[in-house]
């Protein structure tokens, strides 16, 4: 098998160490590419690379339309290897390729998004209390980012990051999760093609101990951009202290899905099932904590029961797969412990709480989709993000008691409401502590839309003019257009 390569400086290379590593598929576990394994050496050319064509190249000073023109090629060149792109990320991740499909036309859409949004903003002059001068703000870009993204979206995660960086003359170096690197190699070829300068955009593959690591720490990057779980979100946020680089933090989420009585309970079943049990649960904004009226509770454990045990587990690439495989051994096994101790601490399995026997899905990283009730708060499976296909089931009689619940957690990433009544509605909105909140829907996001979490969910936005914002600094200039001796000293 080839060794598939960083792009570093413009150029595709191995390794400084020649390290190496494989790429498993988690269907079957088969080796599916070999990549360099980058390391420190790696991160430091790359950071040299990006620092020089921030300092000393044209990319920032070229006009926000010019950069504009080359994030739109990008976006067309997704849309032409969209198919090639899916598949590697459904073999990578396992997900289905339908999900992986719908993927990529989002990243598409970033990337226009982001290009169509460049030149909007041209500044602002400012209505200056001083006589006979000019006061204006003007929008600058940040510098050299280092931005690190997760295993769960891949691509998806990196064009939040990789868009807005570019259209606002950044330059950048990014690191894929070491297991699920695929796509983002894909992306740099295309980021080639399309025409972003060398140095402008380096891509470095290793793990987050020492590429990221080094990203975190390093004097020379100026902002960090950062998807992943709380605890690493916590070791990159004191690592960027050492020399106050800018932060974006997307961290976790365990997200209250709050059902009450009143709400189209055949629509809020079928989305609690979307919510929950897209790419196997592993998706931070999951709907995994389930809040619903005591009224109803039976109703709808019993039909979302049913539901689930239709969902068809399998290969990501056969067309009638609903569901696929977790992504490692490590992380099945971190979900079923979290299961097992849900039950310890008195949970009930409604549905699934254990692997599938099935011989086909023995060589992958499969857990049945699963629902628990019986739970409360206290319990480990309803506080951390298990990141698993489990849904917890909590019961509330009163409003009050539904928006202790939902609030009960350290995250803040999102939740839904269900209910017919809007003014019911509106008021949970305004109590419940997260970065986005649906009524009547679940897990819907689009480039428009500011997306990030309140509490130990992190810290900034990406996606929206809040994205855009986040790769920008803000100058003020203040020009006197009649310079006169003070004569104060
Ligand atoms: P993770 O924190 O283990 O790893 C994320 C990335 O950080 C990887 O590239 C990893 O190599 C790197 N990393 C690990 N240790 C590091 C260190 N010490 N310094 C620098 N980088 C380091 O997370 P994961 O398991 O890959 O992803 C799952 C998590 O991501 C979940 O918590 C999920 O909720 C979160 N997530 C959040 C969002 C969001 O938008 N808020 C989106 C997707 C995923």
């Amino acid at each position: 098998m080839d060794i598939k390569k960083q792009y570093i400086n413009g150029q595709w290379v191995d390794a400084i160490s020649g390290n190496t590593r494989e790429i498993i598929n988690p269907y079957n576990q088969e080796v599916i590419a070999v990549v360099a394994e980058g390391d420190e050496q790696d991160s430091e050319k790359a950071i040299a690379a990006a620092r020089e064509a921030f300092d000393h190249g044209e990319w920032p000073h070229t006009s926000a339309t010019e950069r504009a023109k080359i994030v739109n090629k990008i976006a067309d060149l997704i849309e032409r290897d969209q198919e090639e792109l899916a598949k590697l990320e459904s073999l990578d991740t396992g997900k289905t390729l339908e999900e992986s499909r719908w993927d990529m036309e989002d990243i598409a859409g970033v990337f226009r998004y982001y290009a169509e949004l460049a030149d909007k903003d041209g500044g602002q002059i400012i209505n200056s209390p001083i006589p006979n001068s000019i006061s204006k703000v003007v929008k600058e870009p940040v510098g050299v980012c280092g931005q690190i993204t997760p295993w769960n979206y891949p691509l998806l995660q990196a064009s939040w990051k990789l868009a807005p960086a570019l259209v606002t003359g950044n330059t950048l170096i990014i690191k894929p999760s070491e297991i699920t690197p695929l796509t983002h190699i894909k992306i740099f070829e295309l980021i080639e093609e399309a025409g972003v300068p060398k140095g402008v955009a380096n891509l470095v593959l290793g793990p987050g101990n020492t590429v990221g690591a080094v990203l975190s720490n390093h004097k020379d990057v100026d902002l960090i951009s950062f998807t992943g779980g709380i605890e690493t979100g916590k070791t990159i946020m004191q690592a960027a202290s050492h020399n106050m680089k800018k932060i974006a933090l997307e961290l976790g989420g365990k997200n209250p899905n709050v059902i009450f009585a009143d709400a189209d309970l055949e629509v809020a079943i079928d989305q609690a099932l979307n919510a929950v049990f897209f790419h196997a649960g592993q998706i931070c904004s999951a709907g995994t904590r389930i809040i619903v009226e005591e009224s109803i509770h039976n109703t709808l454990v019993d039909a979302l029961t049913e539901r689930v045990k239709k969902i068809k587990l399998g290969n990501g690439f056969d067309e009638t797969t609903q569901m696929g495989p977790l992504i490692s051994q490590e992380h099945l096994n971190k979900v079923e412990k979290y299961v097992e101790k849900g039950i310890e601490e008195g949970a009930t399995v409604a549905v699934g709480g254990r692997r599938p026997e099935d011989a086909e899905l023995q060589n992958g990283f499969f857990y049945l989709p699963t629902i628990l009730t019986n739970c409360t708060t206290d319990m480990s499976v309803v506080q951390d993000e298990a990141f698993g296909p489990v849904i917890t089931v909590e019961k509330f009689e009163t409003e009050e008691e539904a928006m202790k619940l939902a609030n009960d957690s350290i995250y803040g990433l999102s939740g839904g409401v269900w209910t017919k009544d809007i003014a019911k509605a509106e008021r949970c909105v305004a109590k419940m502590r997260m970065g986005t909140v649906w009524i009547n829907d679940f897990n819907i996001y689009f480039p428009h839309a500011p997306w990030g979490g309140y509490k130990q969910s992190g810290i900034g936005r990406e996606l929206g003019v809040m994205g855009l914002e986040e790769y920008q600094e803000t100058k003020h200039v203040f020009q006197n257009l009649k310079p006169e001796t003070i004569n104060w000293f």
